[in-house]
């Protein structure tokens, strides 16, 4: 058996961020990954999704070049060179994640946990004397319906090589708003069904009632309080999502059906014997520490659940370096949707403001008031909710909008350290004209 310091399981980026940091503190440190490095983040999520909305948004700005005096004509769209230029920037980023990982040993395998902090991998025993950190992220859900292997999920979406001609997205997540927004900016035909009386349910209402509406402009089917019941195919293979809603039965047809319904945690085998408890979900429970019920085993990133976002796995990685349950709360973690227009929040949304009973009042600040915004043609609205007393303290943040991701960044500083939204613009000068004037 080979001891480590740390052992790490997954390198997504929960697990290879964690065993970079270990390893530069000089810890004998072992990352095992089943798969290639970078995890779902770079080769099936993130980084990915982030490529095809980057074409899709390019496409929107060159249809939108004559408002800007541009005189163009678009001659078609290659989807296969989009999707290769993807792969490319995958490949790029993958090489970056195993330079960072050159202070660690790398195992390619599959772990299976033993009591005592003991991983087998093959026929190899591992045993970790400080740490073993479970970081095995998360795999997409499926509906358990009729007709359901039928559709594809994220994975299947993210490798094809050329567009369907129409699709139905079931699901008006994060992810499925995602795709719904590249594949109509691409001209696929596209309709998404969501069981919710809005999309984006984690989100502000009114902020998802908004990109709903400005998604509808664009051409995309949003159909909500729809409950889907089956899937079928006819002989020359076109689909059917049938669905209950306000109308009773009815059926979407396309060419294609994508599953966005969610993502469940992959655990590793062996977690029960080795005495790690889950919820009734199938998440490993954790502690703010990210301690498990196995002495010194920690589970970090989409595995438990606490919030499935890369850069949460990350930060529950140094709640783990650091032994510091400050370093991660949910409270603060922005997410962000990469649709066209963005959308991106932080802090805390009206739902939890009032179930803890703190007492807010909502600000919006058009996009239409901003010197910049106005230059750029640019449509939205950021929303601040602020603390209904003499001091206004920033509580949340909701942007819809152009840029959207990039001013949550100064948001959740704002939302995290509850500033008063007087000295926003008072004590922390902001250049003009920049769309980070409307915080001010
Ligand atoms: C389509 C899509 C788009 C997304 N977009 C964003 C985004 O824009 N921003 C964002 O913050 N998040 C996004 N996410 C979510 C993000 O990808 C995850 O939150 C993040 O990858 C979680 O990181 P992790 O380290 O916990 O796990 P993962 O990235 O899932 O990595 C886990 C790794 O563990 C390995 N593994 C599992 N079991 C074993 C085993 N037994 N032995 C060895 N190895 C094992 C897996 O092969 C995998 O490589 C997106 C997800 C999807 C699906």
């Amino acid at each position: 058996m080979t001891e480590f310091d740390n052992i790490i399981i997954g390198a997504g980026p929960g697990g290879y961020e964690l065993a970079a940091t270990l390893a530069a503190s000089g810890e004998n440190t072992v990352v095992i990954e089943r798969d290639l490095p970078g995890g779902t983040c770079l080769n099936r999520g993130c980084i990915p999704t982030k490529c095809l909305c980057a074409s899709a948004s390019a496409l929107l700005s060159v249809s939108r070049a004559q408002t800007f005096g541009i005189d163009v004509n678009i001659n078609g769209f290659d989807y296969a060179a989009a999707a290769t230029r993807k792969d490319k920037v995958v490949d790029q980023l993958r090489q970056g994640v195993t330079a960072l990982l050159k202070g660690c040993t790398f195992i390619n395998g599959s772990a299976h946990l033993k009591p005592g902090r003991i991983v087998e991998v093959g026929n190899e025993l591992y045993k970790a004397t400080r740490r073993l950190v479970i970081a095995t992220g998360s795999a997409p859900a499926i509906l358990p319906v009729e007709g359901a292997d039928l559709a594809i999920t994220s994975d299947e979406a993210l490798a094809l090589t050329e567009l369907p001609e129409s699709i139905t997205i079931i699901g008006g997540g994060v992810i499925g708003m995602e795709f719904a927004s590249i594949f109509s900016a691409m001209g696929v035909t596209t309709t998404v069904v969501e069981y919710c009386p809005e999309i984006l349910p984690p989100f502000d209402p009114e902020i998802a009632k908004r990109l709903r509406t400005s998604l509808s402009r664009r051409g995309v089917n949003i159909i909500v309080g729809a409950c889907v019941k089956r899937i079928v195919r006819d002989d020359i293979g076109n689909m059917q999502v049938i669905y209950t809603g306000k109308r009773g039965e009815t059926a979407v047809d396309s060419t294609a059906v994508l599953m966005a319904v969610g993502r469940k945690p992959v655990v590793p085998e062996g977690c029960t014997e080795a005495g790690i408890a889950v919820d009734k979900r199938g998440f490993i429970t954790v502690d703010s520490l990210m301690r498990t019920s196995a002495d010194g085993v920690y589970a970090i990133g989409d595995v438990n659940g606490l919030s499935m976002l890369a850069h949460s796995a990350i930060a529950q990685g140094r709640v783990v370096a650091e032994e510091n349950a400050t370093l991660f709360n949910a409270d603060n973690v922005p997410s962000v949707v990469f649709t066209e227009p963005e959308v991106a929040q932080t802090g805390l949304i009206s739902a939890q403001l009032q179930s803890r009973d703190i007492a807010y009042k909502a600000i919006k600040r058009p996009y239409a008031s901003c010197g910049k915004a106005c230059a750029e043609g640019y449509e939205g609205v950021v929303k601040l909710l602020v603390s209904d007393d003499a001091e206004q303290r920033i509580l949340g943040i909701s942007v819809l909008g152009p840029h959207a991701a990039d001013l949550i960044a100064e948001a959740t500083v704002l939302t995290t350290d509850r500033i008063p939204l007087n000295s926003v613009g008072a004590r922390y000068i902001h250049a003009h004209p920049t769309l980070s004037e409307l915080f001010c």
